[in-house]
């Protein structure tokens, strides 16, 4: 079979990789003159272990995601670094919440522990002296995405596989792409994918775009601190600090409105200073931005869950938000069993 496939972010990598393995022919086609300047290169690179709706298809594919993560680290050569995820709380109402938070995560597996008084500012001299408490959990981890996307690149390359850099595929009417006929073609180009899709998918699902915003801060922590904030508005959820790989800080958050998928958003700083405001006060010492990247995210409306059309040859990967890296290599097993010429 011929795979033509059409996004080198990390689902059209992982997506490449795995159809080589299994004696395809492949060619990947990137709009970017580089690989890692979308979504997938520019984000802190979490392997988030667990993602809502909790019994959900998206959540199925992340906790796969994260197992093969572990395999392909070893196979590929990527290095995954193991933390903590550490959620702080100022209130004994929230403490009681947070049993239950803590009951819930064993359910799926995840060793759970609340730490409070002295032994939290012990483990964790840079969380605010306010908190009472925290949930501690183990079992995440983080990657240098861009070193991972490079690493397939060139896996990619060895394995007789096609990257084309620099190439706009227009909306498709069949399988044709840059005058090559392929058995099968995987539209995997993150918001651009409904309006790649068409022509060939009669019922493209409904999206909201917006900003996902990460800055890298000169705050260092050796664990993922995250905190919650609770609105009415569904998709502006969890804003925190994470280790970034290359050893310093990484804030991140996100809003989202009807807002167009453009390429490249210009930074928002009411958006990032939203984010570092929330992160900020979690920790003692306000952290310094170092550099900002604010990216379009998407998701699918109602319901946040994601839709893998798989319809007459194309596979299409619509609204793979957050943790979209995580579940990366599971979407392309997924859509690898089903696609059939
Ligand atoms: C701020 C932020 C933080 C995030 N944090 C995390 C996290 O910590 N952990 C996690 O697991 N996930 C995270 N995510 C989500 C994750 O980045 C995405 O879910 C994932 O990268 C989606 O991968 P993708 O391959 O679908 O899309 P993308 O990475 O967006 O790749 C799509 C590619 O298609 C290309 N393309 C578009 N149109 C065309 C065209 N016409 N022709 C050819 N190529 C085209 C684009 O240039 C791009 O390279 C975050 C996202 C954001 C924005």
């Amino acid at each position: 079979m011929k795979i033509g496939v059409v996004g080198g972010g990390a689902i059209g990598l992982y997506t490449a990789y795995e159809a080589l393995k299994r004696g395809y022919e492949v060619d990947l086609y990137e709009a970017r003159t580089r690989i890692g300047d979308s979504a997938s290169g520019r984000m802190p690179g979490l392997l988030m272990a667990i993602d809502r709706p909790f019994h959900s298809f998206k959540n199925r594919l992340v906790m796969r995601g994260m197992k093969l993560h572990r395999e392909l680290s070893r196979e590929i050569g990527y290095e995954i670094r193991d933390v903590e995820l550490v959620l702080p709380f100022d209130s004994p109402l929230l403490d009681r919440l947070m049993w239950i938070a803590r009951l819930y995560m064993r359910y799926f597996g995840f060793n759970v522990e609340i730490v409070r008084g002295e032994e939290l500012r012990r483990r964790y001299p840079e969380i605010n002296s306010r908190f009472i408490g925290a949930v501690r959990m183990e079992g995440f981890g983080i990657v240098d995405p861009l070193d991972v996307l490079l690493t397939l690149q060139e896996r990619i390359t060895s394995m007789g596989g096609g990257i084309f850099l620099g190439y706009r595929v227009p909306p498709l009417h069949d399988k044709v792409i840059n005058g090559v006929e392929y058995d099968a073609v995987v539209i995997a180009a993150g918001p651009h994918t409904r309006e790649l899709s068409r022509n060939v998918d009669p019922k493209p699902p409904r999206q909201r775009f917006g900003k996902g915003i990460y800055a890298v801060t000169s705050l260092e922590l050796d664990y993922i601190l995250v905190k919650f904030r609770v609105t009415s508005w569904k998709y502006t959820r969890g804003y925190g600090f994470a280790p970034y790989y290359k050893g310093i800080g990484s804030v991140y958050g996100a809003t989202f409105s009807w807002a167009p998928a453009k390429e490249d958003y210009d930074a928002d700083y009411s958006l990032i200073s939203q984010a570092l405001e929330i992160g900020s006060d979690m920790v003692s010492e306000k952290p310094n931005i170092i550099s900002v990247h604010c990216v379009p995210r998407v998701v699918n409306y109602p319901g946040g869950d994601w839709i893998i059309r798989i319809r007459r040859g194309f596979a299409m990967t619509y609204g793979i938000s957050t943790p979209g890296f995580t579940a990366a290599p599971a979407i392309a097993r997924y859509i690898l069993d089903r696609l059939k010429p």
